[in-house]
């Protein structure tokens, strides 16, 4: 086996092993518990979970979807989030060189975190938006190349203008449409996932990021509607479809739209 793809396989079970902790950030921290202590307990009786059962994506399994002390079901999400972060890890790290690997995982992880309490609980936490701007702009500075500069503090100048005009842009269209519709149609927490997200990926991303989430927000829309499990009206998560159109421009939507749509000076900025 060649080494690539020994490194390869390593960074799957590097990214399955971030995607059990992402689970548990995304049960813990809305209610304010902390992430690495106590160790995993069962969610139906609360008995601990042995380690060994506690393997990520093949646990489930082993234990065929149900838990060991209780038989209790178990939520699929969990072995899904695990084998989607290390699929994406895995990807991630073919496409970019180390250091932008680095901020992209960290990123992404963010995101599935922010998508799951998003999904939970319909808000997503301030700690997580607010602090992805912030970390947004100390990760320009690490990396400018992320914001496509040499310089660090030019980088960090422009991801502190995209974080602003990724949380503007949505804030005026949450506005503009909850107008139009005489309720609230988006949270302001939307508005602030947009401005953590240009704060990474800087503004040339934007435009992608909001028209491609509509399109995912739209089909899901129509599946809930046509599934009937779900009234018109009621409140569903955009947080998710951002995410999933942010993790879209990560894999591709990137280097798409800088050869197809944007090919010229003002968007490249080289
Ligand atoms: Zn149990």
């Amino acid at each position: 086996m060649s080494l690539p793809l020994i490194i390869g396989g390593a960074v799957f079970v590097f990214g399955a092993c971030l995607g059990s902790f992402l689970n548990v950030c995304i049960l813990r921290i809305p209610i304010g518990q902390s992430i690495v202590r106590p160790p995993s307990r069962c969610a139906a009786c609360g008995l601990r979970i042995p380690d060994f059962l506690n393997l990520p994506i093949l646990g489930y399994f082993i234990l065929r979807g149900r838990s060991r002390c209780c038989g209790a079901h178990l939520d699929p999400r969990y072995p899904a989030i695990e084998a989607g972060t290390a699929i994406l890890s895995t990807t991630l790290w073919f496409l970019y060189p180390p250091q932008l690997f680095a901020v992209y995982l960290f990123l992404v992880a963010g995101l599935i975190i922010a998508s799951g309490i998003d999904l939970d609980y319909l808000v997503i936490p301030d700690a997580i938006t607010i602090g992805g701007v912030v970390l947004g702009i100390c990760a320009s500075y690490l990396v400018p190349e992320i914001q496509r500069q040499e310089d660090a503090v030019d980088a960090m100048i422009r991801s502190a203008l995209s974080a602003a005009i990724g949380g503007g842009l949505l804030w005026a269209v949450a506005r503009t449409a909850s107008w139009f519709l005489q309720k609230e149609a988006m949270g302001i927490g939307d508005a602030k996932l947009l401005a953590a997200l240009g704060a990474f990926l800087g503004w040339p991303s934007l435009p992608f990021i909001l028209v491609v989430s509509s399109f995912i927000g739209t089909g899901v829309g129509i599946g809930i509607l046509t599934g009937r499990k779900r009234k018109l009206g009621v409140k569903v998560p955009y947080g998710p479809y951002l995410a999933m159109a942010a993790i879209l421009w990560l894999l591709g939507g990137n280097s798409f739209t800088s050869k197809y749509l944007f090919n010229n000076p003002i968007f490249t900025n080289r």
